[in-house]
């Protein structure tokens, strides 16, 4: 059995038939992950549909700060009322918006203190913001996911100490970034995704059922059995939303 704790299933082409496709490859846990008001209504209505798919509800940090904060609180308030299996697509993201640092911090914290209310896992987008997601994350009590995660070992490595998880995409088939971070994080933290349609193994558009093969790679990083780290995957992605 295989999970995909990170991707967009909205953003396929056809995204019932690639559950159906992930679940003809074993995949049987998908956490669809929302960016922002509609397309968290988008998740919720997938998960509705499909009992493999869980719904994460987020406001991805591009989005956040391209809106009022009257906006932000229809977020928060459509959070608190599907009360979802997790809190995401959240982060920090300076790459797209370097000038709104501060605002996206404020939101951020704000999503943050509403998941430790809530008592809900988190799933993390940091890009050239790594350093400031692990320090706004060391002021909550929150089980938290950093995914795609391109910071550098050293910062990886202050991350696994402060506990957090690892979820490792379907590039690592040929990014030896990755492949490094699936050696470095302890088996009981990593997780397995694709973020598709992006980050995909192969030329054509990513989707869960290749979450076999980036689960292959890693395996082959580690050097450890396929079998063994597919489960052990599994049960860390049932355990990081909190279905033991
Ligand atoms: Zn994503």
């Amino acid at each position: 059995m295989y999970a995909d704790i990170h991707c967009h299933l909205d953003d396929l082409k056809d995204p019932a038939g690639a559950v159906l496709r992930a679940q003809q490859a074993g995949v049987l846990l998908i956490l669809t992950n929302g960016l922002n008001f509609e397309n968290n209504k988008k998740a919720l209505e997938l998960q509705s549909r499909f009992p493999s798919v869980k719904a994460a509800l987020g406001l991805y940090p591009n989005d956040a700060v391209s809106i009022s904060a009257a906006e932000r609180a229809k977020v928060y308030q459509q959070i608190r009322d599907a009360n979802p299996v997790a809190i995401g697509e959240i982060g920090l993201d300076y790459h797209h918006d370097a000038s709104k640092q501060e605002e996206m911090k404020i939101v951020f914290s704000e999503l943050l203190a509403l998941a430790e209310e809530l008592k809900k896992p988190v799933l993390i987008h940091s890009r050239k913001a790594e350093q400031d997601v692990l320090e706004v994350l060391e002021s909550f009590n929150v089980r938290a996911d950093l995914h795609c995660f391109g910071g550098s070992l050293k910062l990886a490595k202050k991350g696994i100490d402060a506990g957090h998880y690892f979820s490792i995409p379907t590039s690592v088939v040929r990014a030896t970034h990755f492949q490094r971070l699936s050696q470095e994080v302890p088996v009981d933290r990593l997780l397995s995704e694709t973020d598709a349609p992006w980050m995909s193994p192969d030329d054509e558009p990513n989707e869960p059922a290749k979450v076999v093969v980036g689960v292959k790679a890693m395996a082959e990083a580690r050097q450890e059995s396929l079998s063994e780290l597919r489960e052990q995957l599994f049960l860390n992605a049932k355990r990081f939303i909190g279905d033991e």
